[in-house]
């Protein structure tokens, strides 16, 4: 089989490999001196920025190494390659009453990729980050060497790793304890709430209840309807797990138009209609996982109505003391920049540490906002919510960035020094270049 070209390997931002040799995962293990250096593994192109591209160094597309290895239905450890996706592990484990213990808003990412992200999900507050659930997997370095890594075995590796964003090397396999489920369910609450004072109060109350928690915030609301949205509460549901869940409906998005269709009329409309076709009454409904955990799954490729120049994620996280003035003066701040950000979302991390040295997560407030790309203008919006989030504390997300400078990574991660020794000499990214040029 040959490897497609370097420009259908995009970041879901929409940038795109440019010039990458693009490896097969299999022929890079079979002699990773064979290919150019450095490389890059690439998972399936779900982070929103570069860190899954290596412009001019070998990317090496894992998607191959797909293959169950293992899967105990007594204990739920399942060992996979690295390449498996998330909708495909939640095909062959939900029926057999397992989920996995961490998922992100899409199951369209691979398992190393969600291991190199440490990603979170709703569950943060109690299940901390993916990398907590790892047991152990095997990582293999540009001289060839293979090295089974667990917290007590090449345990910094092991560190490294989890959250090292793809630089220590190439995650063949992994080893992952899963979470029993008695069902395909989820019992899902639904809160209208009209300020940011009770979004916190809200959270307060159901992250000791549910086990899954997560807001929308309406990010045009101003005056009086400042801070308003919705709060989503969830525990996965009693019952048994027949029939099978049949596999999700998709639609497709249609081709690129030639302009973003986001805008503020455009989200003007989709907030009102996102806000007022969900339940008022706060009843318990019980709905299928796949609707609770990835609506956005259900139209493939919906990045594309961001328009020829993709989309700009910002995601940061700020610590609890700080976080409602943060939260406020960074809506604020994009409402008086005349932005649109069509995802906002809110949610509360816990204090359930990462093993990962690198891992994004850490206790406080987490909000998430996506802009259309206008160059400029939305790097100049972008610095300033970088400003309002690192002087409260905070940090902001590499894997979601495509533009941070040095310093906003160093007073992010302040221990990227002791990360960096454990970088493979022959792995780099173009984010990597970037955070470690100044
Ligand atoms: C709609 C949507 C919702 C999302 N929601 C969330 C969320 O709720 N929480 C969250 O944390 N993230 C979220 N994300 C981001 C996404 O979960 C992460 O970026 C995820 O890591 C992407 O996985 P991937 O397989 O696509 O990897 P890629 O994006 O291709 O790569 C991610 C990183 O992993 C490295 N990598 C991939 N495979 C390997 C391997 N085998 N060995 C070593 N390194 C490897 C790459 O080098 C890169 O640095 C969301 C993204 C989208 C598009």
């Amino acid at each position: 089989m040959t490897a497609p070209s370097a420009q259908s390997y995009r970041s879901w931002g929409g940038l795109s490999a440019r010039d990458s040799e693009i490896v097969l995962a299999r022929d890079w293990i079979a002699g990773p001196g064979r290919h150019r250096h450095p490389a890059l593994a690439y998972g399936n192109g779900r982070s929103y920025g570069d860190s899954c591209l290596n412009d001019g160094g070998a990317l090496i597309d894992t998607r191959g190494l797909n293959e169950v290895l293992a899967f105990d239905r007594e204990s739920g450890l399942l060992t996979c390659g690295a390449g498996l996706r998330l909708d495909h592990l939640l095909e062959l484990a939900v029926p057999a009453g397992w989920f996995p213990p961490v998922t992100p808003g899409t199951s369209f990412v691979t398992i190393g990729g969600a291991l190199a992200n440490d990603v979170h999900g709703k569950n943060h507050h109690g299940a901390g980050t993916f990398g907590c659930h790892v047991r152990a997997f095997e990582l293999m370095r540009s001289d060839g060497h293979r090295l089974i890594c667990a917290p007590d075995l090449n345990a910094e590796l092991f560190a490294a790793t989890i959250g090292g964003l793809g630089l220590t090397g190439l995650v063949t396999q992994v080893t992952l304890q899963l979470m029993p489920i008695a069902s395909a369910h989820m019992l899902q609450e639904v809160l209208h709430f009209d300020s940011l004072d009770r979004f916190f109060e809200i959270a307060a109350e159901s992250d000791a209840t549910h086990d899954y928690t997560v807001a929308w915030v309406d990010s045009l609301a101003s005056g009086r309807h400042f801070g308003r949205g919705v709060f989503f509460r969830a525990n996965h549901a009693p019952g048994s797990l027949e029939p099978p869940p049949r596999a999700a409906r998709t639609v497709a998005f249609p081709p690129t138009p030639p302009f973003p269709l986001i805008n503020r009329a455009t989200l003007s409309a989709f907030n009102w209609l996102y806000r007022n076709t969900q339940p008022r009454s706060p009843d318990e409904r019980r709905i299928h996982y796949r609707p609770f955990f990835f609506p956005l799954d259900r139209v493939r490729d919906w990045n594309r109505a961001y328009g020829p120049k993709g989309l700009r994620q910002f995601q940061c996280v700020v610590p609890p003391a700080a976080a409602r003035e943060a939260v406020a003066d960074m809506l604020r701040r994009t409402l008086a920049a005349g932005e649109a950000s069509f995802l906002t979302v809110l949610k509360i991390f816990g204090t359930r540490p990462s093993p990962g040295l690198m891992s994004f997560p850490m206790p406080g407030a987490t909000l998430t906002l996506d802009f259309p790309n206008r160059g400029e203008r939305t790097a100049r919006l972008l610095a300033e919510l970088d400003c309002i989030a690192l002087a409260a504390g905070g940090r902001v997300n590499p894997y979601k960035d495509a533009r941070m400078p040095p310093a906003t990574f160093e007073a992010s991660f302040p221990r990227w020094r002791d990360f960096a020794r454990h970088v493979d000499p022959g792995f780099s990214s173009d984010f990597w270049r970037r955070v470690t040029a100044g």
